[in-house]
């Protein structure tokens, strides 16, 4: 808070102090040091207190000149915290060589009225020293006060000022050294980074040239290791992989440790062209290899998914932070893509910055009315021409986006904990119409979505069963179609929850049948009581030999274990007879409907082109 000077309204002093030539960067640089409206410090206030006693004044002063004010790091014998910029005499100070000496200010024309003089702490005597950063702006001074006019310093006075400005500074500096290390490694740490981008002083690389970002291992890994071996481990880790990391860099370049197991440095950008480049690949092919290479904990070989990536100079004509973000970004593409580095590429960029979007609004779009919609597609048995069923696929419009598809936002949520909620936003609201259907006399089993997610989580088949009952809805006028994740799963827990939904007496649907890696073991494991067979070998299979000879292979191999077989992206009457020829049970496809809102669906199903069957309610 700010304790007003006296006199409470102060007159303006005759003479503004002058500017100091690089005031802007002055300014800057203060901003930097993180000194203003701190808490007192006592290594300063111990400052203060040697000045007042050394030059035997009753005040004693560490004041930081700002753009308005002057502010007050300590203070000794003065109640206020700060002043105006324009009463301040440390402001006359800043631009000074050596010591700044007021002998007597009411004599003085240049403060004979400044209120500071003429009020309270009715300043007769002033000697200040700057206090200079390395670059030579100085940030304020140090200075003593008294009420008494005084000639002149003694040289030993003098010398006491000077000796105590270093140390104000000297301390300044350590305090912000501090501020800038990383516990673990003590690197330089993000801060720092972001300051040298900005400034391009400390690290004359930083201003132009490729700022690199490298990710010893992935955030979930490193997590993962803390928990499982302990700090001490995940210490040893990122002091491990600082060292090797240095080893590959041109001598003299900064390292700094950014955040947890994240690395980052500069190389200045020289003119040069290919060979440059060259450089860069190379010194970037020698960090990747040494990250690679198994860190040893104990004698056990730990090893870690990496990820470098980086961003030059001006191509990305942005602020520090974006600068990081970009780094970083590149980074995570290339741990990605399992690639050795990458470099920032903006299209990629937008599709992270898209997908971010998309998940930040889908917890909104969960919570709302209008947004997520479910859509029906006919399921039709090829023997009668009748429709069996329909799949229930998610619709999202989203309020800037438009229209996202669920092949681009499941996925995404797959890969978070959205995926949960969102499976049952679905089940939800599939139930809901479900029930209405029947209610009003259309008998047809929905087909929900899920993934392999869903089922590891343990207690999905206990939620469907109390959703099932809470509804009102039979277990077999659902089922649901089950896609392979590419994402770890536990697979001894899905086993037990598909077996659970089966006793349930819901079905399950192996879906898009042939596109996942193991979906032969697959077949024989799961469970289930149709294979799916994806639309990529059906959708021109009445053209393509080779879709046809795997398409009846998997007929004929599912139906020898038991499973009905849904072909799915039916799109031609030459597809749907084929299908029907080699004894395929269902198909769906644009042939037959493209996926409808219910409305849309029980007007289609008025029309008879594809005869509901008769099924118990
Ligand atoms: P899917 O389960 O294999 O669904 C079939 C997809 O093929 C749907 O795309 C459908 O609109 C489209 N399709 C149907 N017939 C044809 C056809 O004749 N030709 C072509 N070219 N396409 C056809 P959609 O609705 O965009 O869904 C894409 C995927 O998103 C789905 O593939 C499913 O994996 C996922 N998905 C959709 N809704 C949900 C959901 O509620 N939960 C979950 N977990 N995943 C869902
Ligand atoms: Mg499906
Ligand atoms: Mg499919």
């Amino acid at each position: 808070m700010k304790t007003p000077i006296t006199p409470a309204k102060a007159t303006p002093a005759k003479a503004l102090p002058p500017v100091p030539v690089r005031e802007e960067d002055r300014l800057a640089a203060l901003q930097r040091y993180e000194l203003l409206d701190t808490p007192a410090e006592p290594a300063f206030d111990q400052i203060t207190r040697l000045a007042a006693k050394l030059l035997k004044v009753p005040v004693a002063l560490i004041s930081l000149v700002d753009h308005d004010r002057q502010w007050f790091k300590s203070r000794v014998g003065l109640p206020v915290q700060e002043t105006p910029r324009e009463y301040a005499f440390c402001a006359h100070a800043l631009d000074t060589d050596g010591l700044f000496v007021v002998g007597d200010a009411r004599q003085d024309e240049r403060f004979a009225d400044n209120p500071l003089v003429t009020g309270d702490p009715n300043i007769r005597f002033y000697a200040g020293a700057p206090l200079r950063t390395s670059d030579g702006l100085a940030l304020g001074t140090i200075c003593v006060i008294d009420d008494q006019p005084r000639h002149a310093l003694t040289p030993e006075e003098e010398e006491a000022l000077r000796d105590l400005s270093a140390m104000t500074m000297a301390h300044i500096e350590a305090r912000r050294a501090v501020g800038y290390l990383h516990p673990v490694t003590s690197l330089s740490n993000r801060f720092r980074l972001l300051a040298d981008l900005d400034a391009g002083s400390a690290d004359p690389a930083a201003a132009s040239g490729t700022t690199v970002v490298i990710d010893a291992a992935a955030s979930q890994q490193f997590a993962e290791l803390t928990r499982v071996l302990g700090q001490v481990c995940a210490d040893a880790f990122e002091i491990d992989c600082a060292r090797r990391i240095l080893s590959c860099l041109p001598e003299r370049t900064r390292l700094y440790h950014v955040s947890p197991a994240r690395f980052a440095f500069n190389l200045p950008r020289q003119p040069g062209g290919e060979a440059v480049e060259d450089e860069l690949a190379a010194t970037l092919d020698r960090v990747s290899a040494a990250i690679r290479s198994p860190f040893q904990y104990q004698g056990v070989p730990i090893a870690t998914s990496t990820g470098i990536g980086f961003v030059q100079r001006p191509d990305i004509p942005a602020g520090s932070v974006e600068l990081l973000r970009a780094a970083t970004s590149a980074a995570h593409q290339s741990l990605e893509e399992q690639k050795p580095w990458c470099a920032y590429d903006e299209k990629q960029d937008r599709a992270a910055h898209r997908a971010f979007l998309l998940l930040r609004s889908l917890t909104e779009a969960m919570g709302g009315q209008d947004q997520l919609h479910v859509a029906y597609q006919p399921k039709v048995d090829l023997r009668t021409d009748r429709c069996i069923g329909a799949e229930a696929l998610l619709r999202w419009t989203h309020p800037e986006l438009g229209p996202v598809s669920p092949a681009e936002f499941v996925p995404l949520a797959e890969r978070t904990a959205l995926v949960r909620p969102l499976t049952e936003w679905v089940i939800g609201a599939v139930l809901r119409q479900v029930a209405q259907w029947h209610q009003r006399g259309i008998a047809l089993p929905v087909s929900i979505n899920i993934s392999m997610l869903d089922l590891g989580t343990g207690d999905f088949a206990d939620r469907v069963e109390s959703l099932l009952d809470r509804h009102g809805v039979r277990a077999d006028w659902i089922d649901f179609e089950v896609t392979e994740s590419a994402l770890m799963t536990d697979r001894a827990e899905v086993d037990r929850q598909l077996h659970r939904l089966r006793r349930l007496g819901i079905a399950v649907e192996i879906d898009d049948f042939g596109t996942g890696q193991s979906a032969l073991s697959y077949l024989k494991d799961i469970p289930a009581t149709a294979v799916k067979i994806d639309q990529r070998f059906i959708r021109s299979i009445a053209a393509e030999r080779s879709d046809q000879i795997m398409v009846r292979s998997t007929i004929e191999l599912a139906h020898d274990l038991g499973y009905l077989v849904i072909a799915e992206g039916v799109e031609t009457q030459e597809a749907y007879d084929w299908l029907r020829l080699h004894g395929c049970d269902i198909g769906q496809g644009y042939l037959i409907s493209r996926p409808l809102a219910p409305a849309a669906f029980e007007d289609w199903l008025a029309t008879g082109a594809f005869r509901p069957a008769a099924m118990p309610v």
